[in-house]
């Protein structure tokens, strides 16, 4: 169990970087790589990666832990608009439920390391809901009750299931860190 202070931030500094062509995965062209060490607190060390091809216009970033870290659920608890704004960074192999909404969003194959907030993960939730991801009984009026969110905010809660252990939520300076609880689940991440 860990309770990030209000000081631990996302920023981070670099260490170490450099960059080479690979192959494009989507047209097979040149594209760059960019990949950069860092350290952030809280988390450790992590290689950025940035995947940028010219041609085709395909770009991917990921941040990939080099410690050992254990599975970590993160709760957060949305009580009114501001908390919309808490910042979100997940990471490309993170699941996202929203309990209230029925709703599970599993990274899958093309899971991007996403830094945003609240608000930019019930887009991303109502996206998903276009999809076979909410139940069919659900499915009716779902955006619209999304939508209302995103406008006026809500009572609900965000859960983040990370594997890597290194996917934060940030709450909005003074909102108070008691609505968030961060569990590190035992053992789950020994697998590789
Ligand atoms: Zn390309």
């Amino acid at each position: 169990m860990s309770e990030p202070s209000g000081e631990e931030r996302v920023s981070v500094y670099s260490d170490m970087s450099s960059e080479c062509t690979v192959e494009c995965p989507m047209c097979k062209g040149s594209a760059y790589l960019r990949e950069a060490l860092y350290e952030v607190p809280g988390v450790g060390r992590v290689l950025l990666t940035s995947l940028v091809c010219p041609r085709c216009g395909f770009r991917k970033s990921d941040m990939i832990p080099l410690q050992v870290r254990r599975r970590r659920r993160i709760y957060y608890r949305v009580e009114s608009a501001e908390d919309l704004n808490a910042r979100v960074v997940r990471s490309s192999v993170a699941s996202v439920e929203i309990p209230e909404l029925g709703i599970s969003i599993t990274p899958g194959a093309a899971g991007q390391f996403t830094v945003t907030n609240v608000e930019g993960i019930l887009h991303l939730v109502k996206d998903a809901a276009k999809s076979a991801e909410v139940l069919e009984g659900e499915r009716f009026g779902f955006a619209e009750r999304v939508e209302r969110l995103i406008r006026e905010g809500g009572r609900f809660t965000v859960i983040i299931d990370d594997p890597w252990g290194i996917s934060t939520i940030e709450p909005p300076e003074g909102s108070g860190s008691c609505k968030l609880i961060v569990e590190e689940v035992e053992g789950a991440s020994e697998k590789s």
